[in-house]
C-alpha cells in the first residue's frame, strides 16, 4: 500500500485510485500503543461484524507508525477500490492521508 496526500476539494475526500468522490465507510479501525513503539490493541467496529479487539505485538505492520492511529476503510462506489482514510500521530504532530489498498 501506498501513502499519497490527502485530496480534500470543497471538503470531500476522493478516491486515491480514481479520483471519484462517492466513497463508502465501510469499518473503522483504531491502533493504540501503550507507549511508543511498544505492542498495542486494535480494535475494528464494522456493521458486519460488529465491534472486534486483538492484542498487537509492536512491530505488528497494522501500526501506521510509533504511536496510535485511526484508519476509516473505504470503497469507491466508481472504481469498487479501497483505500484507508488515515489519522496518524508522528513526533507529537497528527498526520491525515489516504492509503490505496492493493
Ligand atoms: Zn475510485
Amino acid at each position: 500500500m501506498k501513502a499519497q496526500p490527502i485530496e480534500i476539494e470543497q471538503g470531500m475526500v476522493q478516491c486515491p485510485n480514481c479520483g471519484g468522490g462517492h466513497l463508502h465507510q465501510t469499518e473503522v479501525m483504531v491502533h493504540q500503543r501503550y507507549g511508543e513503539d511498544s505492542n498495542g490493541v486494535e480494535t475494528r467496529v464494522s456493521q458486519d461484524n460488529g465491534i472486534a479487539r486483538r492484542q498487537l505485538a509492536a512491530d505488528d505492520p497494522r501500526f501506521e507508525g510509533r504511536r496510535d492511529d485511526v484508519a476509516v476503510r473505504l470503497t469507491c462506489e466508481q472504481c469498487l477500490h479501497h483505500s484507508r482514510l488515515i489519522v496518524m500521530q508522528h513526533k507529537g504532530q497528527t498526520h491525515v492521508y489516504m492509503r490505496l489498498e492493493e
